[in-house]
């Protein structure tokens, strides 16, 4: 079985964007490394054939910093399928008044929540691999 493709929105200068990426690759390199790899938004939006092969056809997981969902819909243009589609802003209601940081660097808080939603990533990867098994 291939991989599960990781694959979180760019959102350069913003903390959901960071908390995103941090949390893709907490995954890929750490939590289920086994079962998941990262590959690059920018590379996949980029519309180039070897660009589209890491995705078409393939099981994917989508982290995206707000509901615009850039990752989730470049995965689906490039034909992955989007097994589960993970927001920051969706983790953040549950830390109201919370302060993650800035689009540079997490706040000790930033980090828990970043790790908090790397843990649901990994669940559901884990989920995911069992089902195609
Ligand atoms: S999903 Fe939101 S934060 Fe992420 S790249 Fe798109 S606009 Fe930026």
């Amino acid at each position: 079985m291939s991989k599960i493709k990781v694959v979180p929105c760019s959102g350069i200068g913003k903390v959901f964007g960071l908390m995103a990426r941090e949390s893709a690759l907490r995954v890929t390199d750490v939590l289920a490394s086994d079962i998941c790899e990262t590959a690059c938004l920018a590379h996949i939006v980029s519309g180039d054939d070897e660009a589209r092969a890491k995705v078409e056809g393939l099981n994917c997981i989508s982290v995206d910093g707000c509901p615009a969902l850039c990752a989730a819909k470049s995965i689906k243009a490039s034909g992955g399928i989007v097994k589960a589609e993970f927001r920051v802003v969706d983790i953040m209601k549950e830390h109201r008044g919370k302060n993650a940081g800035d689009g540079t660097a997490l706040s000790e808080e930033g980090w828990i929540i970043t790790d908090d939603l790397a843990d649901r990533i990994a669940a559901k990867a884990i989920e995911i691999a069992k089902e195609v098994e």
